[in-house]
């Protein structure tokens, strides 16, 4: 006998979500932006909820950019938002390796686009790899072996448009032959929407290829693992049972809430149609769901 999950009810009194918790987490695409448009009404939703004393703070998977970068993201959206309100999955990547206090002897090879970069130089960590990597081939002499650095000791994998079969080998190296190397993915998110007319390969087929190749499980750092949700939790003092998770996704946003003890609203702004979340085949329900986030406009005492 199967028992129908009852299906998350439409978010109806705004004013008792807003009041039940002192901090709202945001996802980005699909929440606050859509690629690089921003979604109706969010400037006015964020001041209001600002004006209430609400912490906001804001994640995202996608790593291509670093925190600074999404700073500038914000401001070009006419949104003021800083950067220490921002966590980012290429965040996470360099905040984990600090936590773990990565070796400075040690490197790090890059499967990934600026964003990881960035955010490991900034936190004093070295690497190899990313997007200059991408002319790479591979041409050797036979016999000939493919060198790598012995120093990688970990492999960090996020979404790379400029993914090759060198990088691949070289990533596949350092993990299989490197004692203790580690590997690390900023998400895994299966699809991502590049632009708005189709779905694209997500980070999760980056991960993908070197889970073939390694048969290792990754470290993720990104939704749904809850090395975010700690980390930010700890950086701000808050119990996560004062927290509100906003997203558009069930798998990643959701989740990652209901993992951390959240309050979870889904939002259908973004990839999450109401008949995803009403299907039988749906397990993740969150606690409320509503259109967009302006919908919590309706709380504003006038
Ligand atoms: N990864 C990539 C490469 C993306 O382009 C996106 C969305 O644009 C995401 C992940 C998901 O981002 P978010 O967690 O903000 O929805
Ligand atoms: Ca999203």
């Amino acid at each position: 006998e199967t028992e129908a999950t009852a299906s998350a009810p439409f978010l109806t009194d705004h004013a008792k979500l807003i009041d039940s918790v002192e901090t709202f987490i945001f996802d980005c695409d699909g929440v606050i932006w859509k690629g690089d448009s921003l979604i109706e009404g969010v400037p006015e939703t964020l001041d209001m909820l600002r004006s209430m004393g609400k912490r906001l703070v804001f994640v995202t998977n996608n790593s291509t950019k670093s925190r600074k970068q999404y700073g500038k993201k914000f401001e070009s959206l006419g949104l003021s938002v800083s950067e220490e309100e921002i966590f980012a999955s290429s965040f996470a990547a360099a905040a984990y390796l600090k936590s773990i206090k990565f070796p400075s002897d040690k490197k790090v090879y890059i499967i990934g686009e600026a964003g990881i970069q960035l955010e490991l130089k900034q936190a004093g960590i070295n690497y190899i790899g990313g997007p200059e990597d991408g002319d790479k081939r591979i041409d050797l002499a036979p016999g000939q072996l493919m060198e790598h650095d012995h120093d990688v000791g970990a492999v960090v994998v996020g979404f790379d448009r400029y993914l090759n079969y060198y990088k691949l080998q070289y990533a596949t190296l350092c993990i299989r032959e490197n004692p203790g190397c580690m590997f690390i993915a900023t998400n895994c998110d299966a699809v991502t929407h590049l632009t708005d007319a189709q779905e694209w390969a997500g980070g999760g087929s980056m991960v993908g290829a070197i889970k073939g190749s390694t048969k290792k499980e990754p470290l993720v750092v990104g939704k749904p693992s809850t090395f975010m949700m700690d980390y930010l939790a700890s950086e701000f003092n808050i119990k996560t049972s004062q927290i509100c998770m906003v997203g558009d996704r069930l798998d990643t946003d959701i989740l990652f809430g209901q993992n951390g003890g959240c309050a979870t609203l889904l939002v259908l702004s973004g990839v999450t149609t109401l008949e995803t979340l009403q299907s039988p085949e749906n397990k993740i329900q969150p606690d409320f769901y509503t259109t967009k986030i302006s919908d919590l406009l309706a709380a504003k005492k006038v």
